[in-house]
């Protein structure tokens, strides 16, 4: 279904983004993932993917990453905005750089993501955008102030910028995965057990609970989901969220 096509997934070296990855190199894309870590990058790496170490807080990085990518492999046809970072702190003690912190990562980083990748997907006529959001996007949470407004700022991003070019052969969208098995849930687990006062394993249950299936989301789930926003039928699905979270309000 995506022979010929060149994808880009940030933060694509781990968890849902490595799943997206690989279901669009088995689609038959050719994958470019992207994320700080120039080793992990590599390890992951499957034949015929391009790693490509890229910060994307971090402007000037994604601006040459981008075009690196660009020359290595061709125009950049499916861009997968997901590296993002997930801290949560209450209101009491946000910092303007914690705040910095988050915004750039996952605000600013998947703006310049999307706004490099722009460019190819217009003068080939043909594009697939779509962020990583969060539930948190869509819906406040205890201590979620900066992640919830970023994963938010990600939705209207993509609402806009669908706006921007309606009715063109370009779709915008994001995903809004409640709790997901990856990496940033393991790491979440201590601070969640700490703000709510449980045990790791209770602060893991809540989670898990927070599903109807009463699971954590797969990582693949996620990514069937990005492969199918990417199929070239699937043009009317524009400016809008998709909700992964088994039932999660
Ligand atoms: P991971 O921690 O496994 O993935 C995050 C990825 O982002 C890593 O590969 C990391 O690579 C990359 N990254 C972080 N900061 C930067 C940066 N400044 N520049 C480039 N890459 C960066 O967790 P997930 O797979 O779970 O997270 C992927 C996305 O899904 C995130 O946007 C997250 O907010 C979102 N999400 C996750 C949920 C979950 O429950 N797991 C739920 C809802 C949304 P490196 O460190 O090498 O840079």
């Amino acid at each position: 279904m995506l022979q010929g096509k060149h994808a880009i997934v940030t933060g694509g070296g781990t968890g849902i983004g490595l799943a997206i990855a690989r279901s669009l190199a088995d689609a038959g894309a050719q994958v470019t993932i992207t994320g700080r870590r120039a080793d992990v990058l590599k390890e992951v790496a499957e034949p015929g993917m391009f790693a490509l170490p890229m910060d994307v807080s971090d402007e000037a990085s994604v601006r040459e990453g981008m075009a690196s990518a660009v020359a290595a492999r061709g125009p950049i046809q499916i861009c997968v905005a997901n590296a993002g970072i997930a801290e949560g702190r209450k209101l009491q003690k946000t910092s303007s750089e914690f705040w910095r912190k988050i915004m750039a990562t996952n605000l600013d980083g998947c703006f310049y993501t999307v706004r490099e990748s722009l460019e190819s997907m217009t003068t080939t006529d043909w594009g697939r955008v779509i962020a990583i959001s969060s539930i948190a996007g869509l819906r406040g949470a205890p201590g979620a102030g900066a992640y919830a407004a970023s994963k938010h700022g990600v939705i209207g991003m993509m609402r806009s910028f669908a706006e921007d070019f309606l009715g063109g052969p370009i779709t915008f969208n994001s995903i809004c995965p409640g709790y997901v098995d990856t990496p940033i849930v393991t790491r979440n687990t201590d601070a969640i057990s700490k703000r709510a006062g449980v045990s790791e394993e209770e602060a893991r249950n809540m989670m898990i609970n927070m599903n109807r299936h009463k699971r954590l989301i797969s990582p693949e789930e996620v990514a069937a989901t990005a492969l199918w926003l990417c199929n070239p039928l699937i043009e009317s699905v524009n400016g809008t969220e998709i909700r992964i979270a088994g039932g999660q309000l």
